[in-house]
């Protein structure tokens, strides 16, 4: 079994994902009785002790809340470490700093381009040397760039010490999308194309780009969120039964993403809410897109002849990700029913609640045989969940990478997206609050249209 690491490292410890997600999610695994480690942050500023942990206090007090007692702990455990990643002084006093720890995890919470520097220092200077790594999305920004990073890792770490997070999923989704389609014997007989019809994923933002407009200028939504977590979602949902624990799991997610058939321009709708050309740092005549809409093939038996859509954006009427797989009408009609009936179908609700439901028909009481449609809706309150950098954090300090991206499987994801990379096909503009450009709806020529998703929040 994977030992723990003995050290946890941060660089980038200054910034905003520091201050945002990992002195929180320190705080919670030490409020769980996670093991006492020396907790070392690198950054250029030059703070004192003393100022880093109240840095670290402003950042639970801010981001989840204060816990005194588990708060205590994590500040008797920091240390702060202020030097250049491109000087070979920092890595010096880190491996004078790590002491006897033989295991260190490091956490690259830094700007990517920083990434080899700091990839380097850690090798040169023995850092490195039985170490763990954690790595922040983006994974490149194109199949060549991705090949680059992982070369780069590569040198210093082997492929079972990287872990890439990719944050979205968190854990509890991830692991309730596996067991219900695993731990239920009525659905693996009708997962496949011969009951299947069809799969909507939609991933809507209520946000816009708020005030990271020069950041999203260089990404827009097929890199930011289509290559990485929406095709996640869709090789979840369509893998073949992992048996034997975590490595099972990477290969039977990278057979169904390579089994993926590359996008094209002509099954692609992108669209940008208006206003967004009037965001600090965008182009005034920016083609980047805030929203996509695509249709994607899987060549597998078992997915033969089924259309995947998968739709995501910004400025849309909520916050969601749902899934909705659609199954196919009975082979018979048995009623004598005029208009529609409605369709079975599956709806999985991945955030911001977890929310599983089964759409049936039943009859409508009275003289015809007329149905209406029902939910059988199971749904999990994931109010006391742990957060996902909690859950990650830990998972990484205790070398699981379940939850984590494999080179191979980043790879693979950048072939589907790659012919589909920045402007090859016009963008159309639509209104903020609206479910995008009239035009993503060719993409669902064939289908009553796009499932629309409803949250709490929408009838706030
Ligand atoms: P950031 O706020 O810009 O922080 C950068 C950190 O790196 C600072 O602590 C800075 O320290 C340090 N740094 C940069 N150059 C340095 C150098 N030459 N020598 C020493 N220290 C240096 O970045 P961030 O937003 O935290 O993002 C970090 C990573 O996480 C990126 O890869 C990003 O894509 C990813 N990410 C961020 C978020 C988020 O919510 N922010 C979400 C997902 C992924 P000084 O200030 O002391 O110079």
């Amino acid at each position: 079994p994977a030992s723990h690491s003995d050290a946890f490292v941060f660089f980038g410890a200054t910034g905003d994902l520091a201050y945002k997600q990992i002195f929180p999610a320190l705080q919670a695994l030490i409020r769980r009785g996670h093991p006492d480690i020396p907790i070392i942050g690198v950054a250029r500023a030059n703070l004192s002790l003393d100022q880093f942990r109240a840095r670290a206090r402003d950042s639970v007090e801010q981001h989840g809340g204060l816990d005194p007692a588990a708060f205590a702990k994590l500040a008797a455990q920091l240390q702060y470490i202020s030097g250049d990643y491109g000087s070979e002084a920092t890595y010096i006093q880190l491996r004078h700093t790590l002491g006897g720890a033989a295991r260190p995890l490091h956490y690259l919470a830094i700007p990517p381009g920083m990434f080899a520097t700091v990839v380097d220092g850690l090798a040169r200077s023995g850092c490195a040397r039985d170490a763990r790594v954690i790595v922040e999305k983006p994974f490149g920004r194109d199949l060549a760039s991705a090949q680059a990073l992982d070369r780069t890792l590569h040198q210093s770490f082997p492929e079972s010490a990287i872990f890439r997070i990719d944050h979205y999923l968190g854990k509890e989704p991830v692991e309730n999308l596996l067991y219900f389609r695993f731990a239920n014997a009525f659905l693996e007989p009708v997962w496949n194309g011969d009951y299947v019809a069809s799969v909507q994923i939609t991933m809507a933002e209520r946000i816009g780009v708020t005030g990271r407009g020069q950041f999203y200028e260089e990404v827009g939504a097929i890199r930011d969120v289509v290559q990485n977590h929406m095709l996640q979602v869709m090789a979840l949902l369509t893998m073949e039964a992992p048996t034997g624990g975590p490595p099972a799991l990477h290969d039977k997610k990278l057979d169904v993403v390579r089994s993926m058939r590359p996008l094209i321009p002509a099954e692609l709708v992108r669209g940008q809410f208006e206003g967004y050309r009037d965001e600090a740092g965008v182009a005034p005549d920016s083609q980047v897109e805030t929203f996509a809409a695509l249709r994607l093939h899987i060549d597998t038996p078992r997915w033969a002849g089924v259309p995947f859509y998968v739709r995501t954006g910004k400025r849309l009427p909520v916050t969601t990700t749902e899934v909705i797989v659609k199954l196919r009408r009975p082979p018979h009609p048995v009623f004598d029913e005029t208009g529609a009936v409605p369709l079975n179908y599956f709806r999985f609700r991945l955030s911001p609640d977890v929310l599983l439901s089964l759409g049936a028909s039943v009859k409508k009481p009275g003289e015809a045989m007329i149905g209406e449609p029902v939910e059988l809706i199971a749904r999990r309150h994931t109010g006391d969940d742990m957060m996902p950098y909690e859950r990650l954090l830990g998972d990484a300090l205790r070398g699981d990478a379940l939850l984590f991206a494999s080179d191979e499987c980043v790879e693979a994801a950048w072939r589907v997206v790659e012919p589909v990379l920045g402007n090859v096909t016009p963008v159309s503009g639509y209104r903020p609050d609206s479910w995008g450009p009239a035009a993503a709806r060719q993409i669902v020529a064939d289908e009553d249209g796009w499932h629309n998703p409803v949250t709490q929040e929408a009838t706030e």
